[in-house]
């Protein structure tokens, strides 16, 4: 049996994939079971922020593999003490709680809003206002906080509380964050929902309504987090500071990671037995994280990252096919004018090039560390595509 009949065999099939099979990488080119090569311009959804097997950070993982690669939450490790500490530091907050990915990541900063609010104003201030289209995980929880009704099938009842507001519509929130609300919940840029940054005057407001009512912001940077827009957080761009920021995806560079960073107002608010998770801040993770902690933080790389957003940017631009391009840094969202984005992501694989889709958009997330020859090369390819 082939390997794609015998993982059909034994895997459910929740999800829609190709017909390859990938067998190993390095640097920014993997390759399949049969040695064809791909340059990626998807970094598995924004995960491999390094690449495929950066030394650094094999090096770290393999050492913490062989020295301890697991230990209940009932003890300390270093390793989890010296990454929360750099992460923390680096992001701007005060504390943070150790998850598994991106939807634990958000359920944990939910249940935080929750009970801060109820710790200071009692019940019935339990709602949380979440965006139309935005993202924020496949658990029950999070399905129900993400703003796109195809989500909302199959699995009712889902979780009551959450009220979703038009992004970029001032006066939808103003409506609705009423004395029920006790968090606003949002990407900066919608991933999933198709490379959709917010305008800067909505952020505005949300903190300035937030401000004045005691409402908790929670930006979810699961997929704009850890230098992907060439800001550490994407919040960096619009000036702002949430109370609760999630990050997952990039953080640790391909292995599985999901933290809730919190600021001075929440820092307390989770006491000993509210929350927890057996494999959260699993030390060979918090090692791969600080590995990419410390490349992210070396000198002049974000700005990197940034020019190298500019560079993509301005090349797509050029391309006639080309409708339109969002995003930041190297988080970018292409508009076709006639193409489907699902049709050049499946030919790219013909022509030896990894992309991304996000609703009706070719979607790039490259790994931060790509080379401008590897863009060149990866952009030839779209670009003979888009012909
Ligand atoms: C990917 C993503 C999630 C979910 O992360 P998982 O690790 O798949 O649980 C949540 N929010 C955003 C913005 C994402 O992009």
């Amino acid at each position: 049996m082939g390997t794609i009949e015998q993982f059909n065999k034994y895997v459910m099939r929740s999800y829609g994939r190709y017909d390859l099979v990938m067998d190993k990488g390095d640097g920014r080119r993997a390759e399949d079971e049969n040695g064809k090569e791909y340059i990626d311009f998807g970094s598995g959804i924004g995960t491999n922020s390094l690449g495929y097997c950066n030394e650094d950070w094999v090096n770290a993982i393999c050492e913490q593999a062989r020295k301890l690669q697991h230990t209940s939450n009932y003890y300390y490790t270093k390793v989890q003490a010296d990454f929360a500490k750099a992460l923390c530091e680096t992001a701007g907050y005060i504390d943070m709680f150790f998850g598994n990915s991106g939807a634990e990541a958000n359920e944990c900063a939910i249940k935080i809003a929750r009970k801060y609010s109820f710790d200071k104003y009692s019940k019935g201030r339990h709602n949380i206002i979440t965006l139309v289209n935005s993202f924020h995980g496949r658990t029950l929880c999070t399905l129900s906080a993400t703003g796109q009704d195809v989500f909302h099938n199959y699995f009712f009842p889902f979780v009551e509380g959450f009220i979703n507001v038009e992004a970029n519509n001032i006066d939808d929130l103003r409506a609705k964050l009423d004395d029920t609300v006790c968090a606003v919940m949002f990407e900066y840029i919608q991933g999933e929902g198709g490379v959709c940054p917010l305008d800067k005057e909505f952020v505005d407001e949300i903190f300035r309504l937030c401000d004045e009512k005691d409402v908790l912001t929670i930006a979810d940077e699961v997929q704009t987090g850890v230098g992907r827009t060439g800001k550490f957080l994407a919040g960096d761009h619009f000036g702002h500071k949430t109370d609760l920021t999630t990050l997952a995806k990039g953080l640790a560079g391909g292995v599985p990671i999901g933290v809730c960073l919190s600021g001075e107002k929440c820092a307390n608010v989770l006491t000993p037995g509210t929350h927890g998770s057996t494999f959260g801040g699993n030390p060979i993770c918090c090692a791969g994280g600080l590995a990419v902690l410390n490349k992210i933080n070396s000198e002049g790389f974000l700005a990197e990252v940034a020019e190298k957003g500019e560079y993509i940017r301005e090349k797509l631009l050029k391309i006639p096919e080309v409708k339109s391009v969002s995003g930041m840094g190297l988080m970018i969202g292409v508009e076709l004018k006639t193409k489907s984005a699902a049709d050049v992501v499946r030919a790219a694989l013909d022509k030896g090039l990894l992309l991304l889709t996000a609703k009706t958009k070719v979607r790039l997330l490259p790994p931060l560390t790509i080379t401008y020859e590897e863009i060149d090369k990866g952009l030839t390819i779209l670009e003979e595509l888009l012909r």
